[in-house]
């Protein structure tokens, strides 16, 4: 469409029929946004993004036709003593509030608060949120896409509940607090599963007796789905090409890290599993063993299967092999700098992982168009990234060390003529839920 036509368009959205409506509101300064209504079709909607955890709940209010953050925050130590509520309009400094939050309903509660807020707020009542997007870990074999959350899809989901022990009820909490305060809010919900179901049986089943898939679906699902599908988009954006003809490969490493195979714009294997520990060494999870470990280790050192499974988790990974400098790439950088012989073991062996999965994956679609780094330390660490770039240079892939060091930022690290292209591009999650929820609404 033309600029001129476009601008027409809007006009007649403003001036249309009696259902038409227009509201102005600007929070915080420099904050404005117009809201149009036609027909009861949303052009253009606020949508509050919720990622729920046990004990924490983080949002983002997004604008949907400018994509930017209105406001966003954190509530932590939910159900805990020293609860407190951190929350940033846009241009804004963070706010922080202590205060005393017994359940998520509280939670959610605060957050509508601060958002219609007369000094930090961003809108002035609930009327301005359109939808709510929510995160969800786990959507089993159930859920092969987002979905718009009813009772009977919630009762679906809580079935996938025993697979995600940890997260899914979380999800769920955050999702009927929202409901109870915001009933008349459409409310979608995203999988962080969804984008790795297109994977094929060979890649996804385990070499285990079939009748445990069978009678309990044990199968390799794969997580941050919704990171791999954003950043695989962007990637052929940049790349000018069309998605249906590449074969690409996500780094996503952040403190949770996994390697996804992207081709022709479906998830064809990812290195995690039925939960999110397989795969990659992660900040503190182990990735990859000899499932023989597991009691090996618990006859050792008199402890049961689960803690031995609770180490893998939460004290495993660069964390454990550094012999607990941090789990932080950072932190690790500088020790290793500082001549700590642990901590440089720990990046290397990271980086070989990674390297390794990589090449794996090169097999798995024969062939490599485009290499991608995302998330914490994918888009930001320099060391990791020419760490994991020893691996992969047979590939042609012709990394500049001088581009390498940037950080932060959408950047192609090839040289130009390069046969596989390296890239870093800064991962967006919230937006992808924000961008789900609008398409499944106005459907
Ligand atoms: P995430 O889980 O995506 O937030 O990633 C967390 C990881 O990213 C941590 O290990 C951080 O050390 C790493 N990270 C974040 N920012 C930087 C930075 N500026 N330089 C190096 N590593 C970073």
């Amino acid at each position: 469409m033309c600029a001129s036509a476009a601008v027409s368009l809007r006009r007649r959205w403003f001036t249309g029929g009696a259902r038409t409506k227009r509201r102005l509101f600007s929070g915080h300064p420099g904050i404005r946004s117009i809201k149009i209504k036609s027909k009861g079709v949303e052009v253009e909607m606020n949508v509050l993004v919720i990622n729920c955890g046990s004990s924490s709940l983080k949002y983002q209010l997004i604008n949907s036709d400018s994509e930017e953050v209105l406001a966003k925050g954190l509530c932590e130590r939910i159900g805990i003593d020293g609860s407190a509520i951190v929350h940033q309009p846009a241009g804004g400094e963070k706010v922080k509030s202590e205060i005393d939050m017994p359940n998520h309903t509280k939670a959610v509660q605060l957050v509508i608060e601060k958002l219609t807020d007369p000094q930090v707020g961003v809108i002035t009542s609930l009327e301005e949120i359109d939808a709510v997007g929510h995160r969800i870990v786990h959507g089993g074999e159930r859920f092969a896409g987002s979905v718009v959350l009813d009772d009977e899809v919630l009762a679906v989901i809580e079935q996938c509940n025993d697979l995600a022990p940890l997260h899914n009820p979380a999800n769920l909490i955050g999702i009927n607090s929202c409901r109870e305060i915001m009933p008349d809010v459409p409310m979608v919900g995203v999988f962080d599963t969804a984008f790795h179901q297109t994977m094929p049986k060979k890649a996804y089943l385990y070499g285990l007796p079939l009748s445990y898939y069978e009678k309990y679906k044990v199968r390799r699902y794969g997580f941050h789905g919704t990171s791999h599908d954003f950043v695989s988009k962007r990637a052929a954006e940049l790349l000018g090409r069309d998605i249906k003809d590449l074969k690409i490969i996500v780094c996503h490493l952040g403190n949770g890290a996994s390697v996804s195979a992207v081709q022709y714009g479906e998830s064809v294997d990812t290195s995690m599993g039925l939960t999110p520990l397989e795969g990659l060494i992660m900040g503190t999870r182990s990735g990859d063993l000899d499932p023989a470990i597991v009691t090996f280790i618990a006859q050792k050192e008199g402890i049961s299967a689960e803690e031995v499974i609770n180490i893998c988790n939460k004290k495993s990974g660069v964390l454990g092999l550094s012999g607990g400098v941090s789990s932080d790439f950072r932190d690790l950088g500088d020790a290793a700098q500082a001549g700590n012989e642990a901590a440089r073991t720990a990046l290397e062996t990271y980086g070989y992982r990674v390297g390794k999965y990589i090449g794996a994956y090169v097999a798995a679609m024969n062939g490599v168009d485009a290499i991608v780094f995302t998330a914490g330390v994918g888009e930001n660490n320099a060391q990791a990234r020419a760490e994991i770039g020893k691996y992969i240079g047979y590939l042609g892939t012709n990394i500049d060390p001088e581009k390498n060091k940037l950080r932060g930022e959408e950047v192609i690290l090839s040289d130009e003529g390069a046969k596989v292209t390296v890239m870093v591009i800064p991962t967006n999650e919230e937006l992808a839920i924000a961008r789900e929820t609008v398409r499944l609404v106005k459907q």
